[in-house]
């Protein structure tokens, strides 16, 4: 029994370490976000079921105005603080159900499942305020405005469309031209394709 219970206790370990492995590849380490691997997957994942439910999946792109002047004129790690403090700020936005992920260094994405686009605006310009709303206190004790530009899409994905990977792409793409137009058309604001 006493070998059968140490045989039993590194099977355990083994498993538990590779959950841990694989949770750690899915997760962004400075703001405990998921990463754009993990997006990814659950794209196709939500994709599948908003075609099966007939709803409508939204996403959002939002990519932090003018980081690179945060790091500059404050450094890396008054940087890093600011992106912490903006991934809280907007988690306090959005439902458990909704998927956030770090999509890349200053960039965050959000899926949006059972959401129509309109809703989406209303979640999305409730984001920018949150994050532009107040200053974000860093540890020297300055504080700093911060804004986010945002890019919105949505689809509904008809049924019979086998090609999820590439409704996904196209998501995700749609998403990101919104974003530039948000930037191009002065940064903190949210743009959607109207028609
Ligand atoms: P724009 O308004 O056009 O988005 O301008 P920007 O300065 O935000 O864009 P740019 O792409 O020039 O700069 C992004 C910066 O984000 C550059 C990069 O060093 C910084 N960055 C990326 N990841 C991290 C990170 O994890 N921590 C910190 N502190 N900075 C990061
Ligand atoms: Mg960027
Ligand atoms: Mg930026």
């Amino acid at each position: 029994l006493d070998h059968l219970a140490n045989v039993c206790a590194v099977c355990l370990e083994n498993a538990i370490n590779r959950a841990r492995l694989v949770r750690s590849g899915l997760t962004d380490v400075l703001t405990g976000w998921s990463n754009r691997r993990y997006l990814q997957s659950r794209l196709g994942e939500e994709l599948a079921r908003a075609q099966r439910e007939g709803a409508p999946l939204s996403c959002l792109l939002m990519d932090v105005d003018h980081f690179k002047r945060v790091n500059d004129t404050h450094g890396h790690l008054a940087g890093d603080r600011v992106l912490r403090e903006i991934a809280d700020r907007v988690e306090m936005e959005i439902r458990a159900s909704d998927v956030a992920a770090r999509y890349g260094g200053e960039e965050f994405a959000l899926l949006l499942p059972d959401t129509r686009a309109d809703d989406a605006q209303i979640l999305a310009e409730r984001i920018r305020v949150a994050v532009s709303g107040e200053p974000v206190a860093l540890e020297s004790g300055e504080s700093l405005a911060v804004t986010v530009s945002i890019g919105i899409s949505a689809v509904c994905p008809p049924r019979g469309v086998d090609d999820l990977k590439s409704l996904g792409e196209k998501l995700i793409a749609e998403a990101d031209v919104q974003l530039y137009r948000a930037k191009s058309d002065g940064r903190n604001r949210v743009r959607w394709d109207a028609a």
